[in-house]
């Protein structure tokens, strides 16, 4: 997965945009790296006493709208590349819903199932303890992402709050336990977020939903929210694909009889009226909507010209490599890109910083209705533009977000 190098399929995304701008060329250097990026070792105890160094990166790409912004994954294929991408994203993630902030990821090089809860905790705390000095919530707010959760952000934010002397900062981290500072709506947030914009794009595709099928590859936090939403909106769900093997029926997945078969028997491959999917079939198959959910780099020249879902909503970050999105252009098939389709949980991430300040805290229909709107908006915005300067959604998002954020760094006299 890592052989296409996830920056520089940022930084091309970035030029191909700049270009259709005109771009200021210091504005496009200035964007095509993080501004910093630190790189640490930390040592974690181990539960049998032994100490073991582990590495972890985080990334801001840039802060001229705000604070960077964005989460932090345990990961055994975590780079600094693959951080710095993720954090570009994020930027202009942030960018396309008008949130105030910049970019930011963070990322350790571990395997977290290979780890006791309480070796877990101690990495947790570790890792936010080596880059405590540049985090905060003036500065720089993590969250969750790939294999981190609400109890991991609850000992970070604690960590935190510990090396400010004991002054709880719930603002620091987001995605935190409601008890803790969370916010209602924010765990499903982006799978929520996600059919929204499958919602808006079907719309505009003449795409009926109590007729479609969908297809998913990843079920963690954000492809089982979506699928979960996809089908109470009457989408069947044909083929989900996880971590060790995938599952395939004609006649439709029940996602939330799947989530409870998984917390009984630690897997779905074995899920009764299924029959084993691989990857290269999965993306193959005949549907409506395809969501990639899981990592980088699964789209390529090498299986997009197969592709036949009409609609292709990007729930993970970086799932598409340019040679793809030209491809799948070509072939007449609309995709939504990651900066757009995910962009619920950090939206909800904002809502929840928003509600630390205050220290008053919104009812899950308020935050919900709120999400409701701006990531409508947000789509109708990002589909306009693509229509008027006839470019994808991808390019159309790029272009929004990077006009935005241009004018920022013009009128702060950076360039
Ligand atoms: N990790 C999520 C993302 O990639 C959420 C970031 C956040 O909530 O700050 O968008």
């Amino acid at each position: 997965m890592q052989e296409i190098s996830p920056l520089a399929v940022a930084q091309q995304q970035l030029d191909m945009a700049a270009e259709k701008l005109n771009l200021d060329p210091n504005i496009h250097a200035l964007l095509r790296e993080p501004a910093r990026v630190m790189e640490v070792n930390f040592p974690v105890r181990m539960d049998d006493g032994s100490v073991k160094v582990f590495k972890g990166y985080r990334a801001q790409h840039n802060n001229a709208i705000g604070p960077a912004k964005g989460g932090i994954r345990f990961h055994p294929q975590v780079t600094m590349e693959e951080v710095k991408a993720l954090s570009m994203w994020m930027t202009f993630k942030c960018g396309v819903l008008g949130l105030p902030y910049g970019g930011g990821k963070g990322g350790v090089v571990v395997d977290p199932t290979t780890l006791s809860r309480s070796e877990l905790e101690r990495l947790s705390r570790a890792y936010i303890g080596a880059i405590a000095a540049i985090i905060g919530p003036e500065q720089d707010i993590p969250a969750p992402d790939v294999n981190t959760n609400p109890q991991i952000m609850a000992w970070m934010m604690d960590e935190f709050s510990k090396y400010k002397g004991g002054v709880t900062y719930p603002g620091v981290v987001t995605g935190k336990p409601i008890i803790n500072g969370g916010s209602l709506g924010r765990s499903e947030a982006t799978g929520r977020g996600c059919v929204i914009i499958i919602r808006e794009a079907a719309k505009r595709l003449g795409i009926d939903l109590h007729k479609a099928t969908a297809v998913i590859q990843g079920f963690g936090n954000v492809g089982s929210a979506t699928a979960r939403f996809l089908a109470k909106e009457g989408v069947k769900i044909i083929a989900i694909m996880e971590i060790d093997g995938g599952i395939y029926n004609q006649d439709g997945i029940d996602p939330e009889e799947l989530l409870a078969y998984r917390a009984k028997n630690g897997t779905i491959t074995s899920y009764p009226g299924t029959r084993p999917i691989d990857n290269e079939e999965l993306f193959t198959l005949e549907c409506d909507i395809l969501v990639p959910a899981a990592l980088e780099n699964q789209i390529t020249a090498a299986n997009a010209d197969r592709i036949k879902a009409k609609l292709i909503a990007e729930a993970a970050n970086g799932p598409t490599t340019p040679e793809a999105d030209e491809i799948l252009m070509k072939k007449g098939r609309f995709l939504t890109p990651d900066i757009l389709t995910n962009a619920g949980g950090v939206t909800v991430s904002y809502f929840e910083w928003v509600q630390n300040f205050m220290h008053y805290y919104w009812t899950a229909d308020e935050v919900n209705s709120r999400l409701e709107q701006k990531m409508v908006e947000a789509f109708a915005c990002i589909y306009q533009m693509s229509q008027e300067y006839k470019v994808g959604m991808r390019m159309a998002a790029y272009m929004f977000s990077l006009a935005r954020l241009a004018e920022a760094i013009q009128s702060r006299g950076w360039a």
